[in-house]
């Protein structure tokens, strides 16, 4: 009777959620399969793939603005679609975006304001546009996410993780985004959001390879891995996805020691953590948001779920891949830490994103170039700077690409070189590094003026 009782209301009670299914797949291919399963949080009776978090779309032009919900539910509600139809891709990111979205719940995330645009099957021209990424959609925070050689990123839950969680972390704190401060260009910022957003996307689907489907697009093992021996400052090289592997590393190691349930909560609560210390203290005193600061919330969070003598691994791991140390020094010597920063109170040359190297493209109309260099005054030796212009693609410092070399003060006729070179450069993309070959430290001011 008992349990007549409990069934009738069951049945009472209308269903605000309609159950509708979608063919999917369970995770991501090659090693998966294709299965029938719940598409949570539609709305009952929902047409399309339209949530109160998300509305997946199929672009439909070369602007990912554009575009229309093609998946329809078929009469009995469900989304059945096979792969090989841009209706499956639909269902499918729709499907892994909403389970991703509950494992981030169960660390403490709130859900979205919003509904989230999410631009699919976007077959941008090669090179236009990256394998995916979050952005601004219709004055939204959203999501695009392309098909490039016929590899379906739709497919890739890893790709999609990392991309919503850029999403999610906008919502724990703004100290991630792109910002200025008095070293330029603030690339700790980026590097954390980059590496935060590849350890949840790691962590979600347990495997330290990001991409592994997605980076067949460029004929690659996979966009990024958590197993790397990446160290901070050392293997920073002025751009925020590679900045970001000494931490995403050390992520990942913490979770080896610790686990996933209290490295996830850590690096959760870690994001709320520097939001509170910035608005609070850095912010109103101008003081720097550094890769430090971040760091040591982590081994505090560890710290409070493992106790003191236990979360002593933590502090050597962090240690150990340079991340407890001021950030943004580049020790650009054996144990020495010489800051390199870039001025950028004039971004129309078009600084981004390092504090020791600059990325900039050289106006078409460029007359002039006035290079300033100073130093702290703790060490006086600018003699041994040496200043390396690439075109197109990164310096790394133990590669020998130079194009220019000066071993001494930036004389009138090193200035003649250097503005020449840069003139012949007009319209380039190219990387200025600065490296200092003394083992003394030497803290450098940059200032380029293009004009
Ligand atoms: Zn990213």
């Amino acid at each position: 009777m008992k349990k007549l009782v409990f069934s009738l209301i069951l049945y009472a009670i209308p269903s605000l959620c309609s159950a509708a299914t979608g063919r999917v797949f369970s995770g991501t291919p090659p090693n998966c399969s294709i299965i029938l399963d719940e598409l949570s949080d539609l709305p009952k009776g929902a047409k399309h793939l339209s949530s109160p978090s998300f509305k997946v779309y199929s672009v439909t032009a070369k602007d990912f603005n554009q575009g229309k919900q093609l998946a329809k539910a078929n009469p009995s509600g469900n989304f059945d679609y096979f792969p090989g139809n841009p209706e499956f891709a639909e269902a499918n990111a729709y499907y892994h975006l909403n389970r991703f979205t509950d494992f981030m719940k169960s660390l403490g995330f709130k859900g979205f304001s919003h509904q989230v645009p999410v631009a699919v099957n976007f077959r941008p021209n090669p090179g236009e546009f990256p394998l995916a990424g979050a952005t601004d959609i219709g004055g939204k925070p959203g999501l695009f996410i392309t098909i490039q050689n016929d590899i379906n990123l739709a497919f890739d839950i890893a790709i999609i993780s990392h991309e919503l969680f850029h999403i999610i972390q906008g919502t724990i704190t703004r100290v991630l985004d792109f910002h200025f401060d008095k070293l330029g260009a603030n690339n700790s910022s980026l590097a954390i959001a980059e590496s935060t957003a590849d350890y949840f996307a790691a962590s979600y689907i347990g495997n330290p390879n990001i991409g592994e489907y997605g980076a067949k697009a460029i004929q690659a093992p996979y966009l990024s891995t958590l197993l790397n021996g990446a160290r901070h400052p050392i293997h920073r090289i002025g751009q925020s996805h590679f900045d970001g592997q000494a931490i995403s590393g050390a992520l990942w190691e913490l979770r080896s020691v610790y686990g996933a349930k209290i490295v996830d909560l850590t690096v959760f609560r870690s994001l709320g953590d520097i939001e509170r210390e910035y608005v609070e203290v850095l912010k109103p005193n101008k003081e720097i948001f550094r890769i430090s600061h971040f760091a040591r919330a982590v081994l505090l969070n560890i710290k409070n779920q493992v106790g003191e003598s236990r979360s002593e691994m933590a502090k050597e791991i962090l240690l150990d891949r340079g991340l407890l140390m001021d950030s943004r020094i580049a020790p650009l010597s054996p144990n020495r830490e010489n800051e390199v920063w870039v001025n950028a109170a004039d971004p129309t040359i078009g600084y981004s994103s390092s504090s020791i190297q600059m990325k900039f493209r050289v106006p078409q109309n460029a007359e002039d170039a006035v290079l300033n260099l100073s130093h702290d005054g703790n060490s006086s030796d600018l003699s041994k700077v040496k200043l390396y212009l690439k075109v197109d693609e990164p310096i790394l410092f133990n590669e020998d690409g130079s194009i220019a070399s000066f071993t001494h003060e930036f004389s009138a006729a090193d200035m003649i070189i250097l503005k020449s070179q840069l003139l012949q450069l007009r319209g380039k993309e190219i990387f200025m590094s600065f490296l200092n070959t003394d083992s003394s430290e030497l803290q450098l001011t940059v200032q380029l003026h293009l004009k």
